[in-house]
């Protein structure tokens, strides 16, 4: 069980490295690490795969599927949307199906996502929402905090640049990372977390260990582990704002996690721990 940080109700210390406080980046994951605007994304991503599945005609019941493509769809999370579709295609092809091109795939995911969430994005852009209602709690002080320390930000995030930016706008947080907004691209070989994570660290004076990352998803928590930066896992409640989500926790434990929060309401004890005088 990691140790909770002095004072606090629900920071927890799973590292036991102590900070140096030499941190002069920080790269930030969207989606449940900042934005709320896609809570609920997983439960139309998932079903929508098994369907795909079902329709070929294998004798897997729906919860085997539903299995099956749990998996991937995890151990995919935070990299571009592209390669989970990429994943089911292959899914498709070992059950006798003929794919239809990932893009098809992905299409068809993210219109049903925008049902789900158009609703939310209108009352943003209409003022009937305020950002604080679709941000994890917090975002924004925390944010600030670090632009007050001098760090650099960085938002990479697996959907789409466009979508991103948009919806960064609506939240109010596109001016603590100017230009250094990064989301899936078309040619989605030309972009990656780690590829971002290698471009900062190809400067010969950065090191690793300047390095500060926050996200939900695995694959980011993993890709600032392994250069030596600290990764602060945010194990978000999508859908209250409250408290740990217990499965994400786990697993940004497993993927290398130095740190794990529910979400930036008890920032102040953390960061004076992260920047010690
Ligand atoms: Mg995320």
């Amino acid at each position: 069980m990691p140790a909770i940080l002095p004072g606090t109700r629900q920071i927890e210390v799973v590292t036991d490295r102590l900070p140096t406080g030499n941190f002069r980046f920080a790269i930030f994951d969207f989606d449940g690490t900042l934005s709320l605007i896609r809570e609920g994304w997983r439960e139309i991503m998932i079903p929508t795969m098994v369907d795909t599945l079902s329709a070929i005609g294998t004798s897997e019941t729906v919860e085997d599927l539903t299995t099956v493509v749990s998996k991937f769809v995890d151990a995919l999370t935070g990299q571009q949307t592209i390669y989970q579709m990429i994943r089911l295609c292959e899914e498709i092809t070992v059950r006798g199906g003929q794919p239809e091109d990932p893009l098809v795939y992905k299409e068809r995911y993210h219109r049903a996502l925008l049902d789900h969430i158009n609703a939310r994005i209108r009352a943003l852009r209409t003022g009937l929402a305020k950002p604080e209602d679709f941000i994890v709690p917090e975002s924004r002080a925390l944010l600030q905090a670090l632009v007050d320390r001098g760090l650099t930000l960085y938002l990479a995030s697996g959907t789409d640049h466009d979508y991103v930016v948009q919806e960064a706008e609506l939240l109010g947080v596109t001016s603590f990372f100017g230009d250094r907004i990064f989301g899936a691209v078309d040619n989605y070989e030309d972009f990656s977390k780690e590829k971002l994570i290698q471009q900062i660290l190809q400067d010969p004076a950065i090191t690793g260990d300047q390095l500060l990352g926050f996200g939900d998803g695995y694959v980011e928590i993993e890709n600032v582990s392994k250069v030596g930066g600290t990764a602060v896992g945010v194990a978000s409640n999508e859908a209250t704002g409250v408290g740990f989500d217990a499965w994400k926790r786990t697993r940004l434990i497993d993927a290398g996690a130095d740190y794990m929060i529910p979400e930036y309401r008890e920032q102040d004890l953390l960061l004076a721990h992260l920047f010690p005088e």
